[in-house]
């Protein structure tokens, strides 16, 4: 059987590429990618500006169904038995368990995560991401299958924004009652929002467009600070200051990829509050901002910086979702869905910042 996959082939240059669908192999799988998302962070692949990948089999935000389980492969990570046509969502990235990183741990760090993803579309087994009609899980990458009950719209989203900001929160230690200031309501703002909330947070929502901050306000935003009517850093700050009581946010999540939106937060942040940073993800002179360090020192913050998550944060996002999928309009996020030739133009749009995130449906029903 053949499959295609978007292949990045030069910056801002995407080929529609055909392979044979591969075999898995022990330990592995194969699936057809139902849906993926298109998220922010794709756009600076897009461009080259990642610091790890180039060449590269775009996407990485999925939903796919379970077409050839290799050897051994019987259950998720979780010990759910899976099938052949079992829905699973798996992270982006590998886990080797055998660097320096994994030894410790850490698995969001492992040095081996994107061992594929930055490999081109012609590397063996050439379905490395999300932007195909298959998709190959390897021996050592984790997934689970899918609750049934949770639609494709809202799960697509689940093993990379939605778990990044579950991990986020949960490495903050949100807790009920707590303020928390959530800066940007894209994806990840709006994903951050309604957890936030439904762990009985008190959430102020920053942002300037207003699609946006009509969907934070049904995402669970008590408060909205408008960068329109708010228009510099300074007066934002006092305006978070009037929601806390004079106080500061406990914990401040940058999620917007602006730069000035990290000193930004250290303003938004009460004394000894945290900023978690999320958001900026490039390097470069071009991502640079100025700001004094004495500022963390004497608010004697907490600035925690988070790049992609402990794989089972995955496991806790369904069962967030399983419970709260109707609670907020998740299947809103994705506006508009695009096929696999036309990748690069739902990219520039993602990069437009418009309201929502395009989708990729490689193989539609
Ligand atoms: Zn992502
Ligand atoms: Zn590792």
């Amino acid at each position: 059987m053949q499959g295609r996959v978007a292949a990045l082939v030069g910056p801002a240059q995407v080929e529609v590429k055909e392979f044979e669908v591969p075999e898995p192999g022990p330990g592995a799988m194969v699936v057809r990618i139902r849906r993926a998302n298109i998220c922010g962070s794709e756009v600076h692949i897009f461009h080259h500006q990642h610091p790890l990948i180039r060449e590269c089999v775009l996407g990485h935000e999925f939903v796919g169904e379970i077409v050839a389980l290799g050897e051994g492969v019987t259950s998720d990570y979780a010990g759910e038995e899976v099938a052949v046509g079992d829905r699973i969502v798996a992270p982006y990235f590998l886990t080797c368990r055998r660097c320096r990183a994994c030894l410790r741990g850490d698995f969001n760090l492992c040095r081996n995560a994107y061992a594929f993803w930055s490999q081109p579309a012609e590397v063996a087994p050439h379905f490395h991401g999300a932007f195909g009609t298959h998709y190959y899980v390897h021996p050592e990458q984790y997934f689970y299958k899918v609750p049934d009950g949770i639609p494709d719209t809202t799960v697509a989203g689940a093993n990379c924004g939605l778990t990044q900001v579950l991990f986020g929160l949960a490495q903050a230690g949100v807790a009920a009652g707590d303020r928390v200031v959530v800066q940007g309501a894209g994806g990840l703002g709006l994903y951050a929002t309604a957890v936030a909330h439904d762990a009985g947070a008190h959430v102020t929502v920053v942002e300037r467009i207003p699609e946006r901050i009509a969907l934070a306000r049904r995402f669970g935003a008590d408060e909205i600070v408008d960068m329109a009517e708010h228009e510099t850093a300074e007066a934002r700050a006092e305006r978070v200051a009037q929601l806390t009581d004079g106080d500061g946010a406990d914990i401040v999540l940058e999620l917007t990829g602006v730069a000035a939106a990290f000193p930004e937060a250290l303003l938004l942040a009460r004394p000894a509050g945290q900023v978690v940073e999320i958001g900026n993800v490039s390097l470069g002179a071009r991502h640079e901002v100025a700001l004094a360090p004495g500022l963390i020192t004497r608010k004697a913050l907490t600035v925690r910086g988070l790049v992609r998550y402990q794989p089972w944060y995955l496991h806790k996002a369904l069962g967030f979702l399983s419970r709260r999928h109707a609670d907020h309009p998740f299947d809103e996020l994705t506006d508009r869905e695009y096929a696999l030739e036309d990748v690069g133009e739902a990219i520039q749009r993602e990069e437009a910042k418009q309201v929502a995130r395009p989708a990729v449906v490689p193989t539609p029903a």
